[in-house]
């Protein structure tokens, strides 16, 4: 109940799936909760559910794709709250399930505007405010496909590998100034990212691929990110860590 008490902390993509459970169990742990997203009305919608479990949380409208509103934003959270202690980077889109030979380029160029250099621009100005206030954690949000293909889908596949690298490069940065940065993987997770885009066959597929048998759930991911989130991983940096119903593990 309190392992981020008094934390002031942000979650983009908080209107939905992953980012929602992660949002609603850093304000269980006592953070004071920004919930971005670029749809207002499921935003608002997490933030209304927060404050009925009686946590504390604000909606920040913002495109994670944008340099400019991840600047905006985190200028919003420190005239509300003075600092900026956590942060979740967990906006993202799967693009179209294309052979790479057939691949469009405007795909290609809208996947990783969001996936990575959203992430890239999110982690930049989140830093420049750590530094000044001491310090902070933030996790970015990955996938397996930081790790092994996910064949037509090229645009996922190279923006998760990148946000899995460029999470090292802020370890290696600013350990010494305090700011933690983990990355973690996610295996298939019950979201509308994938019911909205599978039927149940392949649903019950995709599920078979893991030795769990399952999909996984937002809450088993958002335990993890609250986790790296904390004090409790004080000595865990760079690290990239799969949930993954042991997928990748064969
Ligand atoms: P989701 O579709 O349920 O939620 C994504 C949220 O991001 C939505 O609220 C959406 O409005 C928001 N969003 C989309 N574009 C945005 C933008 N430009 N700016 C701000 N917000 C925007 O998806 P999810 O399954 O919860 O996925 C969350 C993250 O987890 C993504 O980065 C995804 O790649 C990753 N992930 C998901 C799975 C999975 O199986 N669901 C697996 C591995 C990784």
């Amino acid at each position: 109940m309190s392992l981020l008490k008094d934390k002031v902390a942000v979650v983009s993509g908080a209107g939905s799936g992953i980012g929602r459970a992660i949002a609603e169990t850093y304000a269980n742990e006592g953070a004071k909760v920004v919930i971005t997203d670029i749809n207002e009305d499921h935003g608002n919608h997490t933030v209304k559910a927060i404050q009925e479990a009686g946590g504390e949380a604000f909606f920040v409208k913002a495109d994670s794709s944008s340099a400019e509103d991840n600047k905006r934003l985190v200028e919003e959270i420190v005239k509300k709250y003075g600092r900026l202690d956590v942060a979740c980077n967990n906006a993202g889109m799967g693009g179209p399930a294309t052979p790479t030979g057939e691949y469009e380029p405007e795909s290609w160029d809208k996947v990783i505007a969001l996936n990575l250099s959203g992430v890239f621009y999110a982690c930049r100005y989140q830093i420049e405010q750590m530094t000044k206030n001491g310090g902070g954690s933030i996790v970015n949000i990955a996938s397996i496909h930081g790790t092994v293909a996910a064949p037509n889908s090229v645009a996922y596949t190279a923006s998760k590998h990148g946000v899995v690298g460029l999470t090292k490069n802020i370890a290696a940065e600013y350990g010494e100034k305090g700011i933690r940065c983990n990355a973690v993987g996610p295996g298939y997770i019950e979201t509308p990212l994938l019911t909205d885009h599978l039927n149940k066959d392949m649903m019950e597929a995709v599920a078979r691929k893991s030795p769990m048998n399952r999909l996984g759930t937002p809450q088993e991911i958002a335990d993890l990110v609250t986790f790296l989130s904390s004090d409790k991983s004080s000595f865990t940096t760079g690290s990239y860590i799969i949930a993954d119903g042991g997928y990748t593990a064969i």
